[in-house]
């Protein structure tokens, strides 16, 4: 349970409430300080890299040291980017994606591991985490409000099957067993960066700090003795909230249908696939999920969005340390049985 004692007193009256937390302040590209006590500040910087906002928040004494870190933070999330995305011609993953349906293409260690980590979870999600998603998923151009063709869903529907992936640890390579495989790790990428950042945090001896990147953000310690206040943001109420969570070193991920769609004759098309049509996933419109590591609640939270509420909700009750906040497309608020235990006692 990563939640504070805190999260008891609070949940009777904050859960449903409509109530604004903000955990970031102003976009800044340079490090500053955002509150100071007798004994460090806060220093904070923000950046737009992976396509959405990253955050990292430390308390430390001293301002060369401290933004020397989140300077190291940052430039280990431009790497991963460089590494693993789907818009950057020359990287690994686009490489992959253009050789690995003809001939096997050696990708290293990283990108092999994050590969496999994603194949463990299209097993224990049933198939609904699939990185082949986007075989389909690619088609969608959510700012020009373009869904795919039927020829273009017909023609690479097959290629949707994470059964498609062969892997060859011996010398890290991938191989496409289809040729409409197209692979995007959108959906646990940006979890693995914000793990990636804080274990920088970490080896360097800071004890308290947050780092998010968009909708993945991982917790390190309290906050001078207090829980850090990670909001759920309304999916339809732009800055309401539908429940706010107090965490200590813990990670939190978000996935929601408001982030990336667009309508057509009343239907929203978003950002999160379900593999089984290769449409957008309708039964949730926002799930949360709870862990100790922002690579697993980044998973989970596309697969329970994609698993919807009584599957999705079996799925985080099979397992320990893992809690889930859900919004139905119903407007009602799921909870995962430790949660609801919680929330009813009070
Ligand atoms: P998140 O905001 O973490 O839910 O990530 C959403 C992203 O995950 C999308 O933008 C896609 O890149 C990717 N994605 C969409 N559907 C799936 C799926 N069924 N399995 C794995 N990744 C997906
Ligand atoms: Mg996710």
């Amino acid at each position: 349970m990563f939640l504070s004692g805190l999260f008891r007193l609070s949940l009777s009256s904050l859960f449903c409430l409509s109530f604004a937390v903000s955990v970031s302040a102003e976009p800044t590209r340079e490090c500053v300080a955002r509150e100071s006590g007798s004994t460090g500040s806060w220093w904070y910087e923000q950046q737009p890299i992976m396509g959405t906002q990253v955050q990292v928040e430390l308390w430390h004494a001293n301002q060369a040291t401290a933004c020397g870190l989140i300077a190291q933070v940052m430039a280990e999330m431009h790497r991963i980017n460089q590494a693993m995305s789907p818009y950057i011609e020359s990287s690994l993953l686009s490489r992959m994606n253009a050789g690995a349906a003809h001939q096997p293409v050696v990708v290293g260690k990283e990108l092999f591991d994050l590969i496999a980590l994603s194949l463990d979870w299209s097993e224990r999600t049933q198939g609904a985490f699939d990185v082949t998603y986007a075989s389909v998923g690619r088609y969608y151009d959510y700012r020009n409000n373009k869904k795919p063709a039927s020829d273009e869903i017909a023609d690479n529907i097959e290629g949707i099957d994470y059964r498609h992936i062969s892997l060859n640890r011996a010398d890290f390579s991938v191989k496409y067993l289809h040729d409409a495989v197209y692979v995007d790790l959108g959906g646990i990428a940006k979890g693995y960066a914000v793990d990636r950042g804080a274990q920088i945090l970490r080896q360097a001896g800071i004890t308290q700090a947050m780092v998010s990147a968009g909708g993945d953000s991982r917790i390190i310690g309290d906050r001078l003795g207090e829980p850090w206040v990670v909001g759920v943001r309304h999916p339809r109420k732009a800055g309401e909230n539908v429940a706010v969570l107090p965490l200590i070193d813990a990670s939190v991920s978000t996935s929601g249908d408001y982030e990336r769609y667009f309508e057509r004759d009343g239907v929203r098309y978003h950002h999160i696939i379900d593999p089984v049509t290769g449409d957008s996933a309708r039964e949730v419109t926002s799930v949360t999920i709870i862990g100790a590591d922002a690579t697993t609640t980044d998973a989970l939270s596309t697969s329970v969005f994609v698993m919807g509420i009584k599957r999705g909700l079996s799925l985080i009750n099979g397992m320990t340390n893992i809690d889930a906040v859900i919004v139905g497309s119903d407007g009602r608020m799921y909870l995962s049985r430790s949660l609801l235990e919680l929330s009813s006692a009070h």
